[in-house]
């Protein structure tokens, strides 16, 4: 156990065992929200290879908000075209459908990172955040009562009882935390064999493509060029159950090669390897009392259609502004909306990820980028409007383009940067009604005007109404993770208050305007 990180430590508000994608995006998120928390890792030393290396186009939205977009492009790069090899022919082709940048979608195609980098970036975010990961920190039991968690760390020789509000198990795969907590993890998990992965040199293969060998012998073979590295990501899916669970780079090459045949890639040096074995779960239950379970340690599937990662930094989103809240005073039911959001979409990934595991060539689109996920029916998505537009109460909420007072750009998506929720405000009739609702909860409200207003969002040719298909008077309260939780007009103001009150904490009044900066520096618990 890390000394240094222990000192100086309060009352634990939210205890994070593991600090994979997904423990630390919900350690920055609640961290950014003034949250105590601390954040335990197992393994001395962080994870080295490659694997969920596809970051998608709603997760680097959630990255921009977080703070760590910049390096998440500086680090990262496009995927590359694919080229399919069949014996001596080779031709080109495309796995992944390339959108181009819109207003209302600033991030439309797949990113690749290695997954070791997306976790050192979100460490080192969670550092600039006052927060920190305490490694060979191991959680071994817990216990539960109504007032908290009281959780045993081990670390070395030393043994030491934590007591935290919650705790949130982002313990992976073979999750502790739901062991536990007896909740079943039922599912697929087959004796096939899945996959030979790895980060590896190859010999001689040229590098501007995803190489793919969908013939091979033994199961479809692909190697990608991980940017700004020497080397490539090998995926061999083998009917082989007999597969050494300790590959070699000596017994990946001779696999590959006898697999491939004639004219096959010589594999060097791998600087990660390990066998994915078929697996296909779903926690029963994402709740028990105040522990929460969040990324792999809810849900795992093939890592086909570069889901897992994504889902599990999407479940830290959804997971963080509630905690939060309730902490702060929003009602405890809150908190019973996370799985009932979460769940639901975690189901249809496994769905979607075996799909592209046994359709192995199935084209990515717009069904892998997680940008249609939505909560219409969640119990906190309250549609108001007889007669809603395109974008409706529990649905992403788009970008889109307006001007300050000074004429310059700006993005509705820098209005909603920042730990609060946001109201769309379309006329400043609309602006002054509802600031009143929203005055007790720290909400930002945006006039989003067609004239020139001081602190207003100029929306002159209408992009932003256009965008969210809503008229004048239009109120769209937007969730701090981005979802549209409440869409009426100036007539609803009394629901709206209702509305907050049930997913927000009461605090003072903060109405910001869209270019007001200030909003970034999170105020302590503001949601
Ligand atoms: C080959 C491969 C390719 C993949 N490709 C993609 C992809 O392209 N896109 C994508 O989205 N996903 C992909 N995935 C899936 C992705 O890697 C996982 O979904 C992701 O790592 C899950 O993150 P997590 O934080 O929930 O869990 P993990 O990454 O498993 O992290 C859990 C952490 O908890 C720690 N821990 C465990 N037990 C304890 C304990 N008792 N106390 C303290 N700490 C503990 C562990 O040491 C670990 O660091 C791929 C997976 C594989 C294998």
């Amino acid at each position: 156990m890390n000394d240094a990180s222990r000192k100086g430590h309060g009352p634990v508000e939210v205890l994070v065992v593991g600090a994979g994608p997904t423990g630390l995006t919900l350690g920055c998120d609640l961290a950014r929200r003034g949250v105590r928390i601390r954040v335990v890792e197992r393994a001395l030393v962080p994870f080295a290879g490659s694997r969920g290396k596809a970051l998608q186009p709603r997760t680097l939205e959630i990255f921009d908000d977080l703070g760590v977009i910049e390096r998440v492009l500086a680090e990262g790069g496009e995927y590359p075209s694919m080229r399919i090899h069949a014996g001596a022919l080779a031709f080109p082709w495309d796995l992944v459908k390339r959108d181009r940048v819109t207003a209302a979608v600033p991030y439309p195609n797949l990113w690749m990172l290695e997954q070791a980098r997306t976790e050192a970036i979100l460490r080192a975010r969670l550092e600039e955040l006052g927060g920190e990961v305490e490694t060979g920190t191991e959680l071994v039991a817990l216990e539960q009562d109504d007032g908290g968690v009281t959780a045993t760390l081990t670390g070395g020789a030393a043994e030491e009882a934590v007591r935290a509000r919650y705790l949130v198990g982002a313990d992976g795969g073979r999750s502790r935390v739901r062991k536990l907590c007896g909740i079943p993890f039922a599912g697929d998990h087959g004796e096939r064999a899945g996959a030979i992965v790895g980060d590896v040199h190859v010999e001689g293969l040229d590098r501007r493509f995803w190489h793919a060998w969908p013939l091979a012998k033994d199961g479809p073979i692909a190697l990608c060029p991980l940017p700004q590295t020497g080397l490539f990501q090998l995926f061999a899916q083998t009917r082989r159950s007999n597969f050494a669970d300790t590959p070699t780079t000596e017994t990946v090459d001779a696999f590959v090669r006898q697999s491939i045949g004639a004219g096959s890639p010589i594999i060097r040096d791998a600087t990660w390897l390990s066998v994915y074995r078929y697996n296909v779960r779903l926690a029963h239950r994402y709740r028990s009392g105040n522990v929460l379970l969040a990324g792999d340690a809810a849900h795992v599937h093939p890592p086909t259609g570069g889901q897992g990662l994504n889902a599990g930094v999407q479940d830290a989103y959804n997971l963080g502004w509630k905690l939060a809240a309730v902490l702060a005073g929003a009602p405890h039911s809150l908190l019973d909306t996370y799985e009932e959001e979460r769940r639901a979409v975690a189901a249809d990934i496994l769905a979607l990820a075996t799909l592209t595991y046994r359709a192995k060539w199935r084209l990515r689109g717009e069904d892998t980028k997680q940008l249609r996920t939505r909560y219409r029916d969640s119990s906190i998505a309250w549609e108001a409007r007889a007669d809603p537009g395109r974008v409706r109460a529990g649905d992403r909420a788009p970008d889109a383009r307006g001007l300050d007072a000074a004429g310059r750009v700006r993005r509705v998506f820098e209005a909603f940067r920042g730990p609060h929720a946001t109201l769309l405000a379309f006329g400043s009739e609309a602006a002054r009604t509802a600031t009143t609702a929203c005055h007790d909860f720290g909400t930002k409200v945006v006039a989003v005007t067609k004239s020139i207003e001081p602190g207003a969002l100029v929306d002159e040719g209408g992009a932003v109404q256009r965008t969210y298909d809503t008229d004048d008077g239009s109120l769209v309260l937007v969730r701090p993770d981005g979802y549209v939780g409440f869409a009426g007009d100036v007539r609803d103001t009394a629901r709206l208050a209702d509305y907050l009150a049930r997913t927000h904490a009461r605090r003072g009044s903060m109405v910001l305007h869209d270019n007001d900066r200030s909003a970034r520096r999170a105020p302590r618990r503001s949601v």
